[in-house]
């Protein structure tokens, strides 16, 4: 690993003012969970030369529920929002996604910050020694669309520069049905609209930008929520397909749906077919099968990963039957 400078910042004006100081050759630090892995095998074309420390920032690392709004500091861990009975009650999908991410080591040193900030895990791009010079680095092609693509978008690349990689995120899904926001250091964003595909990019934030909390208004009486995964290795394991759902029901009726799908598309994917289809209707087995069916209706699988439109499938049906 080079050096670098390790910079601990005291307030979230400080951090924001050392990273416009060393411009785009400056990170923040979080959990470092993903970051130093990425700095070991230099993956990237640019290594940063100073990291910015927030965990040095007093007041980011907090579970809160007050005036009907569930709030998080950025940098509360995954571990702690995965065994809050509070966050489990009424934002299961919530707890059940930190429940399922990574394993428990990662979960005590990632935040919930971090985890939504996360980089993709293309295996061109995380190739060591910035072997593949991809498209999502600045270079020229994409490696998955003629090689293995197994784990690769099956909703079509990215406008911008044509990548495939998936956002590999189990927080994420989680947030978009639950209709949560995001908080920065300069504005609120819904978190639907915090994921973008760029070069090194996968969220809108600003290069001096820093997430300080995430928002969820707490769900009316009627809704149920919650979050499936789908991985090869049930104790540690980047989702193959996930899929968060929210529902809301009256007098037996869907009554309002927020269904999100990720690993599947460049950004996490709101399921609105499948959401459309099961608006008004009783939740039963015939009707999740045939939102599930809607789910998928506009996939274009690559070579190699067909099956992962049938996951998703599976999984925005079972996420419909557990919401009953
Ligand atoms: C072996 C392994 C398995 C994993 N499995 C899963 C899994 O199953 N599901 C899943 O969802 N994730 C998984 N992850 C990813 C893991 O959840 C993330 O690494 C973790 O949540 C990142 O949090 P962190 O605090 O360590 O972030 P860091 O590594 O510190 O930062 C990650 C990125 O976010 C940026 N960042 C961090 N905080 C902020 C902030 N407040 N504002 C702006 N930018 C910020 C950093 O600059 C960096 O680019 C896995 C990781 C590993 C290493
Ligand atoms: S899918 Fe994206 S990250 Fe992977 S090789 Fe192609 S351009 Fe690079």
């Amino acid at each position: 690993m080079r050096n670098f400078a390790h910079v601990n910042a005291r307030s979230i004006d400080e951090a924001g003012s050392f990273l416009r100081r060393y411009g785009d050759k400056a990170d923040v630090i979080a959990g470092g969970t993903d970051l130093l892995g990425k700095m070991k095998d230099e993956v990237l074309p640019r290594y940063p030369e100073a990291l910015i420390n927030i965990k040095t920032i007093p007041g980011l690392e907090f579970i809160k529920e007050e005036g009907g709004v569930l709030r998080l500091g950025t940098l509360t861990r995954l571990e702690d929002i995965g065994t809050d009975s509070m966050i489990s009650g009424r934002y299961a999908a919530l707890a059940e996604a930190a429940r399922r991410t990574a394993s428990p080591h990662i979960r005590e040193m990632g935040t919930i910050g971090g985890n939504i900030c996360q980089d993709i895990r293309c295996w061109y791009y995380r190739n060591p020694h910035n072997r593949f010079p991809c498209l999502r680095k600045g270079g020229g092609r994409c490696y998955a669309i003629d090689g293995d693509n197994r784990y690769h978008s099956i909703f079509g690349g990215s406008v911008e520069g044509g990548c495939y990689a998936v956002h590999p995120s189990d927080i994420a899904p989680a947030l978009i049905a639950l209709d949560g926001r995001i908080k920065t250091s300069k504005r609120t964003l819904n978190a639907e609209g915090f994921f973008e595909v760029g070069v090194e990019k996968t969220t809108v934030l600003d290069k001096d930008e820093i997430v300080t909390e995430i928002e969820v208004s707490t769900p009316s009486d009627g809704t149920k929520s919650t979050f499936i995964k789908f991985a090869i290795r049930k104790s540690i394991d980047f989702p193959i397909v996930n899929c968060a759902a929210m529902i809301a029901k009256d007098g037996g009726r869907v009554r309002a749906a927020r269904i999100c799908l990720n690993a599947v598309y460049v950004k996490p994917y709101r399921a609105k077919k499948a959401e459309e289809v099961i608006l008004g209707k009783v939740i039963n087995e015939e009707n999740a099968e045939i939102a599930g069916s809607s789910a998928i209706s506009d996939a274009k699988p690559l070579s190699d990963n067909r099956y992962m439109a049938q996951i998703a499938k599976t999984l925005v049906k079972r996420t419909i039957l557990a919401c009953k």
